[in-house]
């Protein structure tokens, strides 16, 4: 079964367009500075199997593609994940993959999840590097790399690396809980911890 942390049906700062994204559940590595550590460590995920998956995502209205994020979603299950994205790809709407992956390519080209690289049209890839985050494009920190693998979005390259796209839409549930898609910048999420923490609600 695929681990879900999280979902969201329209978010616009993953990516072009409206997307539906997905965060998976877990990841081994433990970045500094990542800010998605509490939602790893948390144990609170949905399972799906790839196919209830794919349901969700016929469900999502108009979004250009879907962004898998985590946690790390290259260390789910590969079998599913790959069944869940060829289904994603053979949606009759055009559906775009982008992947934020903590692996870099030639790890990917060599590991279970390898096929992902002829399905996605775009993957963010490496691991995040706190002292490199520039502020700059849909990647966290310069050593990471934005590749094209189909020529989708070849024609706004431009928009992966501009400074104006690390925007972040904020969240709220029922809990108090504050939640935050995109890619914020530099000490952003540090100071909105501290600032949320002595108002009683947690970022996760
Ligand atoms: S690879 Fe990504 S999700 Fe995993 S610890 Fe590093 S920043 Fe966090």
């Amino acid at each position: 079964m695929l681990k879900i942390a999280r979902k969201t049906e329209c978010c616009k700062v993953l990516g072009p367009g409206n997307r539906a994204v997905i965060w998976f559940y877990g990841c081994s590595r433990n970045c500094d500075g990542c800010i998605a550590k509490s939602m790893n460590l948390s144990e609170d995920y949905a399972e799906s199997t790839p196919e209830d998956l794919y349901k969700w995502v016929l469900s999502c209205d108009k979004i250009e593609g879907i962004s898998i994020s985590g946690g790390e979603p290259l260390e789910q299950n590969s079998n599913e994940l790959i069944d869940f994205l060829r289904k994603v790809k053979s949606d009759s709407r055009g559906l775009s993959i982008v992947i934020f992956s903590g692996f870099t390519y030639k790890e990917i080209e060599k590991g279970p999840c390898k096929e992902v690289l002829e399905i996605a049209d775009v993957l963010v890839d490496g691991t995040y590097k706190k002292e490199l985050n520039d502020d700059t494009g849909l990647r966290g920190s310069s050593n990471q790399n934005i590749i094209f693998l189909s020529d989708r979005y070849l024609p706004i390259k431009e928009y992966f690396y501009k400074k104006d796209c690390r925007n972040i839409e904020l969240g709220i549930t029922l809990d108090n809980t504050i939640t935050i898609n995109g890619i914020p910048k530099k000490g952003f999420v540090e100071k909105l911890k501290s600032d949320l923490a002595n108002e009683g609600y947690e970022l996760i």
